[in-house]
């Protein structure tokens, strides 16, 4: 049990301790129509900027998902495609869209490095949005000025760090009793509060690509993508 919970919690998202599960049992604690809680869960549900996965509950397409209120609890509820024929208690396997995950995972570590190296070139620390979803990471900054120059070299010195292998942790913040639970992303002497999911090692990004996009006046936009 974690620190900081009173009493068991009525949902375990084990993508919390194990990005890298790809399939569970579980048992379904309420099912309306084709809307379902499971006890346990691996698929993530959107959160701090990273997009859904996909998987399958029960063998059936996960369409949905999103918070919901269960004995004074918040848990994740899924919407399936179809209403199951499974019913409440019954066991059932979930499965994860292992592919779209682990790009989703890639780009999300590879946002974080991007950022910090960002900072290291240009100075500029001045982030007014992320987004992480399966085709591309996107960070946004207030700024006067074309971000070209430094995100060549910034591109150029992700790729080398990236290239030497360092490791990814998560941690848990010490929280007191009954207050949210805050997670930490460090790598090296990088450490920021992250509550999405991660590789284990930056050599799992692979090569990435910056682009440049202008989106509006005062602001610019870097574009991450996946380059093998
Ligand atoms: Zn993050």
């Amino acid at each position: 049990m974690m620190k900081g919970n009173a009493g068991e919690k009525i949902q375990e998202r084990l993508f919390l301790s194990d990005s890298y599960l790809q399939k569970a049992e579980a048992r379904i604690l309420r099912k309306q129509e084709n809307k379902v809680i499971p006890d346990k869960t691996i698929l993530f549900s959107f959160s701090g900027g990273q997009e859904s996965d996909s998987g399958w509950i029960g063998g059936i397409s996960v369409s949905g998902s999103g918070l919901a209120e269960l004995k004074g609890e918040k848990a994740i509820e899924y919407e399936l495609e179809r209403e199951p024929d499974f019913k409440e208690g019954d066991s059932v396997t979930i499965e994860l869209d292992w592919e779209k995950r682990k790009k989703l995972m890639r780009l999300h570590s590879a946002a974080h490095v991007v950022s910090y190296v960002f900072q290291d070139v240009s100075g500029n620390d001045e982030t007014i949005g992320s987004n992480v979803s399966s085709s591309k990471a996107r960070l946004d900054y207030s700024c006067d000025h074309n971000i070209s120059g430094p995100l060549a070299e910034t591109e150029q010195k992700a790729n080398a760090f990236i290239n030497e292998g360092h490791e990814i942790s998560i941690w848990q913040e010490e929280k007191g009793e009954g207050a949210e639970q805050i997670f930490h992303w460090k790598c090296g002497e990088w450490d920021m509060p992250c509550s999405g999911l991660h590789v284990k090692n930056t050599r799992e990004i692979g090569r990435i690509r910056l682009k440049r996009a202008n989106i509006g006046k005062g602001k610019e936009r870097i574009e991450i993508l996946l380059a093998d």
